[in-house]
């Protein structure tokens, strides 16, 4: 991921989508569906001011780079799992997400609810943070708590 949204001076007029931007893992399918996304933002944003980029394109870039964030920290939090990932050192947050995506993925063969909202992250329908949402939440800390219990 390239954060051009971050550049002190950007050029005016000039944006970046697609992989130039972000190049996700093909393993996990993303990329067009976050390709998709960008072209709709795009769309949204020239239905609304026409032609007129000039002065809106640092707002643009940094409402393009919302728009991968997910897919890029759900990608790198499973390739985070493998010795073989190369770049630099995964944070806190990813270790965390790997971590949590686990403990989600623990619950998702007997509770449907937590099935499809697994389905509908993976798949960039909804954002991650419904993994997070209380109803999610508490069945993981459930879970948790039962199998300290037990062992
Ligand atoms: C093996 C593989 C499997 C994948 N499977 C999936 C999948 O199942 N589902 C999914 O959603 N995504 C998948 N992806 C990801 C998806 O293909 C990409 O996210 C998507 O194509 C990115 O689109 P893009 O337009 O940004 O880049 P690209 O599709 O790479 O388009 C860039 C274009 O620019 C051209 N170009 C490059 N440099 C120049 C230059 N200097 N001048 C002129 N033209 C240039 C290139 O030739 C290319 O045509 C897969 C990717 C790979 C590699």
């Amino acid at each position: 991921m390239r954060h051009y949204e971050q550049l002190r001076q950007q050029p005016d007029r000039f944006i970046v989508v697609g992989h130039a931007a972000c190049a996700l893992n093909p393993t996990y399918g993303q990329g067009m569906t976050v390709a998709a996304i960008e072209a709709d933002l795009l769309d949204q944003f020239f239905q609304a001011h026409g032609a007129r980029m000039s002065g809106h394109t640092r707002r643009l870039q940094k409402h393009l780079a919302k728009a991968h964030r997910d897919a890029w920290t759900l990608s790198i939090s499973q390739d985070d799992r493998y010795r073989s990932t190369e770049g630099k050192q995964s944070n806190v947050m990813t270790h965390f997400m790997t971590w949590y995506s686990d403990q989600v993925q623990k619950l998702v063969v007997e509770q449907a609810e937590v099935q499809i909202a697994v389905m509908e992250v993976v798949h960039l329908l909804k954002p991650s943070n419904m993994l997070f949402q209380p109803s999610i939440l508490g069945r993981v800390i459930k879970h948790l708590l039962h199998s300290s219990a037990r062992s």
